[in-house]
């Protein structure tokens, strides 16, 4: 049977997905609300591990997964240190082919990657769809609709198709705020920025109940060193840049630099925010995938993964079976893991500005311990495996 997808969302997960059933000869169109490919993106580049390095290689055709790999840089380890820069475990990730690999990408990159060839809408804001004669119609707020038989809601967080879909699928504050800023790489900067901090991304690990992670991100001209402060009711009324060196002010001088050398418009905050649980639901042609049904904090850096790791199995699901079993089989293994992924992110959230004094200092003993005993450290980090 030939079927016609829509994918509301021009976003990692959607694009995947559209990349996919291209390849495999289905019919799909994809319907981004941004006016461009580039409106809106925030130059933050996406850690990919190896269930988003699998699935883009399993969707993406020959030439474009040559494409991310040559523009992609490696990931080569991940480091904790205390506030005083203290190391207190290093991370080195396992070497592994390209498809089992870590990869940190720009979304700018990957989005241009993901969208070659595709049949992609810009300026199509879906707003509600229906079910006409057996079919959907998706409609937009240009006054414009698309017919289909599976309608995908692939659009990010704060899903316009979640809310007609499954109105009761919530998502949450979590009383945490991050502020995160971009101090652009110089020579001046390069000068006085410490080595740890341009090799590997870090985690701070303070005394006090807060946290940061640094990530460097060298592009083709300078980069800039990514810093992003978090604290459970952080109060993000004031001068944001300010308040978060006021907060580390009796933290490594670096840091304390780190944060004043970051031009003010540089510095934002976000409000983190996750999804809770669903119950499962009776299947449709309609369905979800990525942020649009279990977004969650970004403290893990797998958001983007289990999107990815969904739009491979839906694709995989839709090529091989009628849509309602592929839909069936997708949301329930899809359920089971995003909302796992759910779940540790928000702990890893939950750790990460913990106030628990006597909790950190175990944290950072347990990180000691394995940094001294490297198989024990090999166990308590082992990779994902890949279905
Ligand atoms: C600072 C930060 C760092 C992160 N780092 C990582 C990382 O390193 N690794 C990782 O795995 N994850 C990371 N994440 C999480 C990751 O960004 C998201 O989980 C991921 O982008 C979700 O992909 P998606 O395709 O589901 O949704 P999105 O990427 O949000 O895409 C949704 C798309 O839908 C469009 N849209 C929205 N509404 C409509 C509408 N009504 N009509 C049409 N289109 C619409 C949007 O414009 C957007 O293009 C990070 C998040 C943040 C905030």
């Amino acid at each position: 049977m030939s079927i016609h997808v829509a994918v509301i969302g021009g976003g990692v997960g959607g694009l995947c997905l559209a990349q996919g059933l291209k390849q495999a000869g289905v019919e799909v169109s994809v319907h981004e609300r941004d006016r461009t490919p580039t409106d809106r993106l925030q130059g933050y580049r996406l850690h990919i591990d190896p269930h988003g390095s699998q699935a883009l290689h399993d969707c993406l055709p020959p030439h474009l997964w040559r494409r991310f790999v040559e523009t992609a840089g490696f990931a080569s380890g991940f480091g904790f240190v205390d506030d005083r820069l203290t190391p207190l475990m290093t991370l080195d990730v396992p070497e592994a082919a390209p498809e089992r690999a870590h990869h940190s990408v720009s979304r700018v990159t990957l989005r241009e990657i993901l969208l070659d060839g595709l049949d992609a809408h810009f300026d199509r804001k879906f707003t509600r769809y229906e079910h006409v004669d057996g079919r959907i119609t998706a409609h937009f707020a240009d006054g414009s609709s698309v017919r289909c038989d599976v309608l995908v809601g692939a659009d990010g967080a704060n899903s316009a198709v979640r809310a007609r879909y499954l109105p009761h699928a919530k998502r949450v504050d979590t009383g945490i705020t991050a502020i995160a800023g971009k101090l652009p790489l110089t020579p001046e900067t390069r000068a006085w920025l410490p080595r740890q901090m341009l090799d590997n991304p870090l985690s701070v690990i303070p005394r006090r109940p807060a946290g940061m992670f640094l990530a460097p991100h060298v592009l083709s001209g300078e980069g800039y060193l990514m810093w992003a402060y978090a604290a459970d009711g952080f109060d993000a009324s004031g001068d944001l840049k300010t308040e978060v060196a006021q907060a580390v002010a009796d933290w490594h001088p670096d840091l304390v630099r780190l944060v004043r050398e970051t031009p003010a418009v540089e510095v934002a905050h976000w409000p983190i925010r996750t999804s809770t649980p669903v119950e499962p639901w009776r299947p449709t042609t309609v369905t979800l995938l990525g942020d649009a049904i279990h977004s969650m904090t970004p403290m893990r850096g797998i958001g983007a993964n289990t999107a990815l790791r969904d739009a491979r199995l839906l694709c995989r699901n839709l090529v091989e079976r009628e849509p309602l079993d592929a839909i069936a089989d997708y949301e329930s293994r899809m359920r089971e893991y995003g909302f796992a992924a759910v779940k540790a992110s928000l702990r890893s959230a939950r750790q990460f500005v913990s106030g628990n004094r006597a909790g950190k200092v175990v944290f950072k003993s347990v990180l000691r311990l394995l940094e001294a005993v490297p198989p024990l450290k090999r166990a308590a980090f082992r990779e994902p495996a890949v279905d």
